[in-house]
């Protein structure tokens, strides 16, 4: 069985690879006296946002990001959006929809396993133990987790009420 991180590995050497030969030829464009936007043009880059600011001279600086400051323009060629991906997960068989390492709790970052999946168990479990491990550094964690389903946690974090009337403020 082969390692699926070793081909991480090697499409990372072969996307090196590829990235050092697209410098080096858009320098040799550059030296033939093409501009950065015409390299844009070449790359096929187009406008990735709605702001009409946003002109052919600003798409040479995309291509000058992605190419020399190695910043690659945003996928779909559109910035902010919240992206996915999908998978098939090898515990469960199931097609597996991934948004990120953002969230905190595994079903917000992960979902579409098969119920009973061990796999998303194992998660859900870690991811418990993490908040009793831990439970001092979490609360950036929640901040984002409004629906808790964990009564008892969402009242643990509940904001201290605070006297609004500011009669409490020293005056002198
Ligand atoms: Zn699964």
């Amino acid at each position: 069985m082969t390692d699926p991180l070793a081909g991480v590995r090697a499409a990372r050497l072969a996307r090196d690879v590829a990235a050092g030969q697209l410098r080096e030829q858009a320098l040799h464009a550059r030296g033939a006296g093409h501009s950065w936007d015409d390299i844009a043009d070449a790359l096929e880059l187009t406008d990735t946002s709605d702001d009409s600011e946003r002109c052919g001279q600003q798409l040479g600086e995309l291509a000058w990001e992605w190419l020399i400051e190695h910043r690659p323009p945003a996928p779909g060629g559109r910035r902010g959006m919240p992206g996915s991906a999908v998978w098939v997960c090898t515990a469960c068989r199931a097609r597996v929809r991934d948004t990120g390492p953002y969230a905190c709790h595994p079903d917000d970052r992960e979902s579409g396993h098969a119920s009973g999946c061990p796999r998303h168990r194992a998660a859900l479990a870690a991811y418990r133990d993490e908040l009793t491990d831990h439970d001092d550094d979490h609360d950036a964690c929640d901040a984002s987790d409004e629906a808790g389903d964990d009564p008892a946690r969402g009242a643990a974090l509940a904001p201290p009420i605070e006297d609004t009337t500011g009669h409490q403020k020293g005056t002198g």
